[in-house]
């Protein structure tokens, strides 16, 4: 089903993380991607009609009250495969005050093909652009490989900024165990994790 206006599609939010762009940011994992990277960290993200709508209003009232965070990252799935929510979201982070970081699977020439995409950088501190390569893996914080791109479309942060005081996290919120970080694939079976 393709998400309404102002909802967008979700695999999962984590309130708070410090290992997925500078500082503590709320993690927004967009559902869906045609990539099919070999390697990828976040498989049962791919499924376009997996995961669940949310409303972008309520996605920020639940996820940033009671939070200090410094920024949004957008990561997934692939955030791009639904534009418009991208827009929504990086517009309201920006008014709020807050960084936007994205992480796709996209080359920075593929985004340069989206309609909207002029629009959306407009909002977007940072753009980490490129699929995947498995041959290539660095897993230093945010970034999976090291053919990855690190995008800056403000002068907010620098490439410094991207080298990460830790690569992993395992988060407990809301009596759920989460892990997230590019290094947690080295050291976990995710199937019985
Ligand atoms: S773009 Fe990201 S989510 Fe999609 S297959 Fe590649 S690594 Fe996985």
């Amino acid at each position: 089903m393709i998400p309404q206006n102002n909802t967008v599609r979700l695999h999962s939010v984590i309130a708070k993380s410090s290992v997925n762009g500078p500082g503590e940011r709320l993690v927004i994992f967009f559902q869906g991607c045609e990539k099919k990277c070999h390697g990828c960290i976040n498989p049962q993200t791919h499924d376009k009609n997996g995961g669940y709508l949310m409303n972008i209003d309520e996605l920020f009232e639940f996820s940033t009250e009671n939070s200090s965070i410094e920024g949004i990252t957008l990561s997934g799935g692939e955030p791009f495969l639904q534009p418009k929510a991208v827009y929504e979201i990086s517009k309201k982070a920006y008014q709020l005050g807050l960084s936007v970081i994205i992480s796709t699977g996209l080359t920075l020439d593929e985004l340069k093909l989206i309609p909207s995409f002029n629009k959306i950088s407009r909002y977007v501190d940072v753009i980490i652009a490129g699929p995947y390569q498995h041959h290539e893996r660095v897993a230093i914080g945010i970034i999976g490989s090291a053919n990855k791109q690190i995008v800056l479309f403000s002068s907010r942060y620098s490439l410094q900024d991207f080298i990460p005081k830790r690569n992993m996290e395992i988060i407990i919120e809301k009596g759920k165990v989460i892990g997230t970080g590019t290094s947690l694939y080295d050291n976990f079976d995710w199937k019985t994790f």
